[in-house]
């Protein structure tokens, strides 16, 4: 008898121990799938193998799996170490990086219910009574069946040589389905089925690596070295200096090497543009991985890894780490410090960027990071020494970097020169952008009408029901909405508390924009691009193709408008509401605030002229603006820098954030302050909260945060005692139904 430990796809901390028979334990190996009964009623799950030995538990009676189904495991020992490693690092239980990393439909029992199923098709062949004598066919069937000997290449002694389908000989044959039916009726003619793939194919043109520049091929021999140092290299270069064409050459030297790319974007949605160009150097070789590739296509994919012939170049969001990889050579990672590589809403709460970073050092793999503006952690590493820098100072073709004018909003409206949103200065270089056939982009992170809808009379604000948070109109669908539990309302008749029927919007939103500038310039197309006009990959697309095209002129949007777009004719950019970018409670809104507006300018004037970024602002004097409008990152970052270093943050940190949440408000509150004492006890000060933050509930329940700032001492044992006290609490009676989350590096 044989027993493998297994993960359960369950988020428990723990392994599960079952029997298998001498003959299956026999091939069974660390990676593979199996099927277990678990819990009171024995329900099915899929299981991974994590070792397999021959100790019999003694504590209790061992249950055997099911089956295996599958010969070989479904994760390389690659995998298995970055399972391991991500839920240790990540303070996550095994089972959920299980149900992260691996494809729904290879899973079962935790909510994936449907199994992979491969895809067939059906074709004709000859049937058992296809030569026999004694049967009499019509002129219409006879023809129909000589037309198929044709179609399939039949001849007197051969076989079929092409597969005919029913479609094809209906329509070669001209006939209708009576007859067909009848051949099939009399087994002169039948069906059977072929498995087929659905991985997409690419048929389109292939084209070399573009030559670089003198500064292209500098950066790519400085990156080369530090690859030979095996360090890691991050590449500092502004928008439009050439980094994705530096990219693109090293991922067809490394395959041409022999070993795999992984390119890693921040998110799928957002750099279509950027697939299309490594798609027509990288062709089939290249397969692209994300969540909006059917579950069916995942699985295949996966497959296609785990054999003989597997993809050379994957590109993805952070779940493209997730595939298996048997030679991979480089990870980059673009746009290093995006936000979107750290999955914040569910667990494993890891950055795709640090677990790249992690995966290329456990299998020798290159790694570049690349970003216009790093993040202030990879900057400190790279002046550190511990990541090699290299820098493109300039844009590709010499290109001005775009000239960034700040309008003072606060002054503006101070002075009474302006009512409405909209700056003199951005409003005319709008004007002369549309009068010279240019574009306009404009930016504001807030999608909808308003996000207040307020009582004219008594000052009442509509609030969503769960959530602790006003609720945003939405003019067009005639609707308020929850952003934070995606709850709908319709619009009052009359308010709640004084029964009056005058209603007052106030601040400003993208459909709002929109409208305003539609009233400002007439005759101007102006079109939106948010999470309500564009909801799916390919209505993002038609946006911006549309744009592209030149169909229309000014395109207002949320950061979907910021991030890997590449457009040739827009002149100027406005950015609406630039204080607000900024004013967030948590410690890198000044760093987001300036990668977000030195991102959006950078769709400016890329492709022959200097672009202009008007950036509205009621606080010209904050040090985000200061520092931007001169695109100065360096005297950025160093400010930055002191600030983190005097507040005691990463870099000079890490940071554990403890999330507790409870449908009682009181028993959060109470849970939070007995987690922290204990907590306290054990690490001191360096424990901070509970708090509650300004959104304090969500949904149904309450939320309280404790965060734990962790400096020099052992951090793996640190989150061990952590998850060890967490544990215990939803135990005692007086906190049960509590949950702990934990955020690492958050
Ligand atoms: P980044 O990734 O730094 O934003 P890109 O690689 O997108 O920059 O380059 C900006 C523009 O310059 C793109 O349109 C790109 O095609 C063009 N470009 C960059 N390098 C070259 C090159 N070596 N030859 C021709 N065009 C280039
Ligand atoms: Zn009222
Ligand atoms: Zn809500």
């Amino acid at each position: 008898m044989y027993y493998v430990d297994v993960i359960l796809p369950l988020p428990l901390r723990t392994l599960f121990t079952y029997g298998v028979d001498d003959s299956i334990g026999k091939t069974i190996t660390t990676g593979c799938r199996v099927h277990v009964p678990f819990g009171k009623k024995d329900k099915g799950y899929t299981a991974i193998v994590v070792s397999v030995h021959n100790n019999k538990p003694r504590e209790y009676d061992v249950k055997n799996i099911i089956d295996c189904p599958d010969p070989e495991p479904v994760f390389m020992p690659l995998q298995m170490a970055l399972l391991s490693w991500m839920s240790s690092y990540y303070m996550a239980p095994q089972g959920d990086v299980v149900k992260c990393m691996l494809p729904s439909l290879l899973r079962d029992g935790d909510g994936a219910t449907a199994k992979y199923k491969p895809k067939t098709v059906q074709y004709l062949r000859l049937g058992s009574m296809a030569f026999d004598t004694g049967i009499n066919l019509t002129e219409k069937q006879s023809g129909l069946f000589d037309c198929y000997k044709e179609l399939s290449g039949y001849h007197e002694n051969g076989v079929e040589i092409v597969p005919v389908s029913k479609k094809t000989l209906i329509e070669k044959s001209g006939t209708s389905d009576v007859p067909f039916k009848t051949l099939i009726d009399k087994h002169i003619l039948e069906y059977y089925s072929v498995q087929i793939g659905r991985l997409p194919e690419y048929n389109g043109v292939l084209v070399s690596p573009k030559q670089l520049s003198a500064a292209q091929n500098t950066a790519k021999i400085q990156i080369e070295n530090s690859f030979a140092q095996g360090k890691t290299c991050l590449l500092h270069g502004v928008t439009a200096s050439g980094k994705t064409e530096i990219y693109i050459n090293l991922i067809r030297k490394t395959i041409d090497s022999g070993k795999q790319a992984l390119f890693l974007l921040p998110e799928i949605a957002l750099t279509v543009q950027i697939m299309k160009r490594l798609q027509v150097v990288f062709g089939q070789d290249m397969i692209v991985y994300h969540s909006g590739v059917s579950a069916a296509e995942r699985v295949e994919i996966w497959k296609k890894q785990l054999g003989n012939n597997p993809y050379k170049v994957v590109v993805g969001p952070r779940s493209a780490l997730m595939l298996p990889y048997a030679s991979l050579g480089l990870i980059i990672v673009d746009e290093e410090h995006d936000s979107s590589y750290k999955q914040a809403d569910s667990s494993p709460r890891y950055n795709g960027r640090d677990c790249a970073i992690w995966l290329a050092k456990k299998c020798g793999a290159n790694v570049l990071l690349g970003s216009a503006t790093p993040s202030v952690e990879s900057y400190y590493n790279a002046l550190c020494g511990k990541y090699s820098l290299v820098e493109l100072t300039t844009r590709y073709n010499n290109i001005a970097l775009p000239q960034i004018i700040v309008a003072d909003m606060h002054e503006l409206y101070h002075k009474k020169i302006i009512r409405g949103y909209f700056s003199p200065q951005l409003t005319s270089e709008i004007k002369n952008a549309v009068d010279n056939g240019s574009q306009a982009i404009i930016f504001q992170n807030r999608r909808g009408y308003t996000p207040v809808l307020m009582c004219k009379e008594c000052g009442w604000i509509a609030e969503c029901d769960n959530c602790n948070t006003t609720l945003t109109y939405h003019k067009k669908e005639n609707k308020l909405s929850c952003h934070y539990c995606s709850g709908n309302y319709q619009i009052p008749k009359s308010c709640p508390k004084c029964a009056s029927k005058t209603f007052t919007v106030k601040g400003l939103g993208t459909e709002r924009i929109q409208e305003q500038l539609e009233q400002i310039f007439p005759s101007v197309a102006v079109e939106r691009l948010d999470l309500d006009s564009a909801n799916t990959v390919s209505e993002y697309e038609n946006i911006l193709h549309s744009f592209q095209e030149g169909e229309f002129q000014i395109l207002v949007g949320t950061q979907m408008v910021t991030k890997g777009l590449d457009f040739d004719r827009v002149g100027v950019v406005g950015i609406m509401e630039g204080q607000n970018l900024s004013a967030r409670a948590d410690f890198r809104s000044s760093e987001r605030a300036f990668q977000l507006i030195a991102q959006v300018a950078g769709r400016a004037g890329r492709k022959d002229k200097r672009g202009t970024v008007i950036l509205q602002t009621t606080q010209p004097q904050d040090i985000v603006v200061k520092y931007v409008t001169r695109n100065d990152y360096k005297g950025f970052f160093n400010e930055i820098l002191e600030e983190r270093r005097a507040l005691l943050y990463p870099p000079f940190c890490r940071l554990v954030e403890i999330t507790v949440k409870h449908k009682n408000p009181s028993t959060a509150t109470a849970g939070a302050n007995a987690l922290a004492r204990e907590l306290h006890a054990l690490l001191g000060d360096c424990v901070l909260g509970p708090q509650s933050p300004a959104i304090d509930k969500i949904g149904t329940l309450y939320i309280r945060r404790i965060v734990i700032k962790i400096a020099g001492a052992s951090l793996e044992d640190i989150k061990e005692h952590i998850c060890r006290l967490a544990e215990k609490l939803p135990l005692n009676r007086h906190f049960a139904g509590l949950q702990v989350l934990f955020n690492v590096d958050p």
